[in-house]
């Protein structure tokens, strides 16, 4: 924890907002895309110790929240194909479907488990070789080299009883929708350092000069928060639009090459939909044809993924794609609760509902949420 220390160092982090606030000219509006962003910037109060000199807004870098609920609807059903186990991340569990979640589907009897990794699905599939074991793949371009890899692993060591439910997502189309929408108000984009380590911050480069917007890849300590809002403040007052680099103690210009390749390998863009935000064109990825033989769905199912009418109480689009904050949503905090979530933004570890449930209820705010130097 060393190393990490000085990157939540309360002094250094209050002198970086005290430089913005004196830097400003006028109030700017970012996007941190992220939501383990939009959870460090609220758990420290950054947002509110920023308020007056940049708006803060969020973006749709939960890839839990932006998973379809038709998908979810078809992991559910594989998984009640007699046996079928379907693994996943914890966090998807709890996320509805359209009628129902993973966890509560495994109450009623189907196949579900919980897997850290996608290689811990492969070691399940080798270990029982009775059942078919499918990986719900889940994540953005963070999360895909693991998917990749552990196809690949299945492939070589002769396990058949593994297959994929790809739902992976690129972070990059979302990007450019927001940038497109006719309400956009983005002027400036925190950049996702997990995603940019695998993709490399070049992949930027053209989306920055097309639509002119200045684009900094940070982390998610407090200061490398403020580090990041600092240098696009910059960028913003003297009229510039780059990418910067700002979490280069992790990222490099050209991402990881080996993890780039195994993506490559496996995979191929597609267009996808995502949830509450609608048709991604190459949003998505899915495995390549030489590959097919590892889905799920080719394998086990027929037929296009069933068309889902969305609740209209959840407003999860407009908090993905930054045009409301959560608590603007008329059911925040009562009717959806972590406890029983109405949307996946309140149910994941990087929703932007749980964040302000956990961290700006109005109740909460007898302890100031200045800085503070530990996690
Ligand atoms: S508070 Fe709940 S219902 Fe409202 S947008 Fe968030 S997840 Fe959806």
């Amino acid at each position: 924890m060393k190393y990490l220390d000085e990157f939540r160092h309360p002094g250094a982090t209050e002198s970086l907002l005290e430089s913005i606030r004196r830097r400003v000219t006028k109030r700017w509006t970012i996007m941190e895309v992220c939501g383990g962003q939009t959870h460090g910037l609220l758990r420290y109060g950054i947002d509110e110790a920023l308020a007056d000199a940049v708006e803060l807004i969020h973006g749709p870098g939960c890839p839990v929240c932006v998973t379809g609920a038709e998908v979810i609807d078809r992991a559910i059903e594989l998984a009640s194909i007699p046996n079928v186990l379907v693994t996943t991340f914890g966090d998807m569990l709890r996320v509805p479907g359209s009628r129902e979640s993973l966890a509560s589907a495994r109450a009623a009897g189907a196949l579900v488990r919980m897997v850290y990794s996608p290689l811990d699905a492969v070691a399940l599939a080798e270990k029982h070789p009775e059942l078919e074991v499918v990986f719900f793949a889940v994540g953005f371009e963070t999360t895909a080299p693991a998917t990749a890899l552990a196809v690949l692993q299945a492939k070589r060591r002769g396990i058949e009883n593994f297959s994929l439910l790809v739902a992976h997502v690129r972070v990059q189309p979302a990007m450019e929708a927001i940038l497109c929408a006719p309400e956009n108000r983005v002027q400036a984009f925190l950049a996702a350092g997990h995603v940019c380590t695998v993709v490399g911050c070049e992949s930027y480069e053209d989306l920055c000069r097309r639509y002119e917007v200045p684009i900094v890849v940070t982390g998610f300590e407090p200061t490398d928060l403020a580090t990041g809002i600092a240098a696009c403040v910059e960028q913003l007052e003297t009229s510039r639009h780059e990418v910067e680099n700002r979490y280069d103690r992790v990222v490099q210009a050209e991402g990881n090459l080996r993890a780039r390749q195994f993506v490559e390998d496996v995979f191929e863009a597609c267009d996808r939909t995502w949830r509450g935000l609608g048709a991604m064109p190459l949003g998505g990825l899915r495995l390549r044809e030489s590959w097919r033989d590892y889905d799920a769905e080719r394998r086990f199912t027929a037929g296009a993924l069933p068309q889902v009418v969305s609740s209209c109480r959840c407003r999860s689009g407009e908090v993905l794609s930054g045009r409301i904050k959560p608590p603007e949503c008329a059911a925040f905090g009562g009717e959806c609760r972590p406890e029983h979530p109405l949307g996946a933004p309140m149910v994941s570890g990087e929703g932007a509902c749980a964040a302000y449930f956990q961290y700006h209820r109005p109740e909460l705010r007898c302890e100031p949420r200045a800085v503070e130097g530990n996690a």
